[in-house]
């Protein structure tokens, strides 16, 4: 029997050969899941559409002052995630009188709800930063990082994660503080 040919890592297409080499090294050695687990040690602690919509309000409200107020903030069981796609942003547009009016929505994936707090950020600011900025150019990355300088390591630590669960790891992480210590109140 010939060998399993390595698989495609779809969620890491977009980084370097050599950065690719070394999560080979860590599929082949099944370390990726213990490393994600040493890494994050907790599951956060936003369970609800209702303490999603607060923990997105609270980095928008420092982080991203004046931009357009959100109507609507939450889980989505139906939101598949995609390679390029982890959470929608939407500007839905509609009539209100004579006037137009864009409603403004962010949807969250429902495998957020079982991560650490670093990964629900990373998503949150990438939605967030949608509310500016459209395209995923330089300016795009420079707000997301501006809201979280930690971004991209999120973002490959994710994917990372994401990859795992591809290939039919999982990762059960402990669940942390409440939201209540998280939120610092
Ligand atoms: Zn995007």
């Amino acid at each position: 029997m010939r060998p399993e040919p390595a698989p495609a890592l779809k969620y890491l297409a977009a980084y370097p050969a050599h950065v690719l080499a070394q999560v080979h090294v860590l599929l082949d050695q099944g370390q990726l899941g213990a490393m994600l687990l040493k890494k994050y040690l907790h599951s956060h602690a936003v369970r609800t559409d209702r303490a999603l919509y607060d923990y997105v309000q609270s980095i928008k409200a420092t982080k991203l002052r004046g931009s357009e107020p959100l109507s609507k903030v939450a889980f989505d069981t139906k939101l598949h995630v995609m390679a390029h796609a982890l959470g929608t942003h939407t500007a839905v547009s509609r009539v209100q009188g004579s006037r137009l009016k864009a409603k403004r929505e962010i949807r969250v994936a429902t495998l957020f709800k079982d991560t650490p707090i670093e990964f629900l950020r990373m998503i949150t600011v990438h939605e967030l930063a949608h509310l500016k900025e459209r395209a995923h150019d330089k300016a795009f990355y420079q707000l997301c990082c501006h809201m979280e300088p930690d971004y991209h390591q999120f973002e490959f630590d994710l994917r990372l994660y994401l990859t795992h669960l591809d290939l039919g790891g999982k990762v059960d992480w402990p669940s942390g503080p409440s939201l209540n210590t998280q939120a610092g109140r």
